[in-house]
Parts: C-alpha cells; structure tokens; sequence
C-alpha cells in the first residue's frame, strides 16, 4: 500500500467471529502518526476484541489490518507487533520479575539490545514518572498506580510507532487515575500515536485528536472532540454520554 498519508494504522472492514458470534463487523479506521485515537462504547461492544486484532493476540476472518503501510500477514505479525505497544487493564507485568526487569526484558531478549544500554534506557524512562526508586521492587510492592505506570514504561522500552491502551485507568482506585493520565497525557503531546479505550472524558477532551464511539461491534461515529462534546453526534452517542457523565 502508498503510505503517503503517514497512516500508522488502517483497518479495512475488519470482520471477527467467537464462533458464531459476530464480535467485530466490517470496521475500517485510520489511524495516523502523531494521533490520539479515543474509543468509548458500552461494555461488550467488542473494543478490545479490535485493540487484540491490531496486535494479533485474536485472529479476524475478514478484512486487513495495515501497518506503516504495509499489510500484516500471519507471517509477519511477530516482528510487526514489537513495534505495537499494549496496556491492558489488569497491567499484566511478570508478577516474578522487578520492575525494572518487565521492562528491559523485551528490549533484551525480543530485539537483541544490548542489557546495559536496555537498563540505561529503561532508567530515563523510570526517572521520567518519577518511579526510580521503585526500579527493583516487585509487582507485588507496588500500588496500582504504580504498576500501571510501568506497564507503560514497558511498551515505550520498545521504541513503538504506537500504543494500544485498554481501559488503562478503570482497575484504579480514584486518586491513582490522574497519575496515570499525565503520564498518558505527556506522552499524547509529545507526538506518540495512540488509541486508547477509555471513558476518562476529561482526558478525551483534553488530548484526544478522534473520539470514537462504538456499539454492538461497530464503529458509530467518528468525531473530533469539539463536534463530540457539542453534542452533534448520533442519538446513540448522546444517551451514552449522559449516562456516563450522570454516573
Ligand atoms: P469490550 O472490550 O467492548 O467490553 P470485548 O471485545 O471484550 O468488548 O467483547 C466483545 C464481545 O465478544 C462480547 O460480547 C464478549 O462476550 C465476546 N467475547 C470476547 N472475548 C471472547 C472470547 N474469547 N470468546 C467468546 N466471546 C468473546
Ligand atoms: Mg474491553
């Protein structure tokens, strides 16, 4: 494919099955360098299933997923998702290994770095969230706030072209779900491309480029921030809003 659009990546009628349940159908979206792609819809609507099929943790029955331009195959899958970073909800660290070990052994043992550099590399990024002393604590020693945060600093240790994040705040007790956002939120502004499953509006409103609402395994609507808040949006995506805003 050209990729003289910059698009990091495109969706092309995606279909997906569990079975015979249609969880994905016929979405197609572009993602481009430098965006933040915001998705919201009700639970079950089949937002992680696509986050999962971006990054080939499920397999889909139709369509094309492209990154950098380039189609992903099952063959190339593997070395096309070390450059696709994930933060799931439950942050998924190694629970056997320190922090600062979940987050240079990918950068080690995937892509062949250098342990030193790895380790250099992985320090700048703990110093830049705050959490240098932190480095050799455990999962289990750590807050959730915390370890979201290094699940993060986990997929950047891999240098990505973007990050998928699921609902990266909604395992969270409230006062840990601002440290988080700012560290999401730098990271939206200094340019890195996004999608992130969330219904943190105020983090939507703030840096989102799209906001993308999802039902029933398809896309809506699509609309930038001011169009969505305005209320210009479907029906649909205005019952949504309010019941969330009125939770
Ligand atoms: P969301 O992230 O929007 O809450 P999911 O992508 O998790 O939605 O799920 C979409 C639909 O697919 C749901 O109806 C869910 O029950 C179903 N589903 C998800 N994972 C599986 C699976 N592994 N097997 C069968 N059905 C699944
Ligand atoms: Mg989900």
């Amino acid at each position: 494919m050209n990729n003289s659009d910059n698009s990091v990546i495109r969706i092309e009628n995606l279909s997906k099955y569990y079975g015979s349940f249609h969880a994905i159908k016929d979405v197609s979206l572009d993602v481009h360098k430098g965006e933040t792609h915001v998705i919201c819809g009700p639970s079950g609507s089949g937002k992680s299933t696509m986050l999962f099929c971006i990054n080939g943790i499920e397999k889909y029955q139709s369509g094309h997923v492209y990154f950098n331009g380039d189609l992903m195959t099952p063959k190339n899958i593997r070395h096309m998702r070390t450059k696709i970073g994930m933060v799931f909800q439950h942050f998924e660290l190694f629970p056997h290994l320190t922090a600062l070990q979940n987050v240079t052994i990918a950068p080690i043992k995937i892509q062949k770095r250098d342990r030193e550099e790895a380790e250099d590399n992985a320090r700048s990024l703990f110093k830049k969230v705050g959490l240098e002393n932190r480095m050799d604590h455990f999962p289990y020693q750590l807050s959730g706030g915390q370890k979201q945060r290094i699940a993060i600093l986990r997929a950047l240790a891999m240098d990505p072209d973007i990050v998928l994040f699921d609902e990266p705040t909604s395992a969270l007790d409230p006062e840990m779900v601002k440290d988080v956002l700012y560290v999401m939120k730098d990271l939206s502004t200094s340019g890195m491309t996004m999608i992130v499953v969330t219904h943190e509006l105020g983090f939507a409103k703030e840096v989102a480029s799209h906001i993308t609402f999802f039902e029933d395994g398809q896309i809506v609507e699509t609309k930038s921030p001011d169009e969505f808040f305005r209320g210009n949006g479907s029906e649909r995506t205005k019952i949504f809003l309010n019941n969330i805003i009125n939770v």
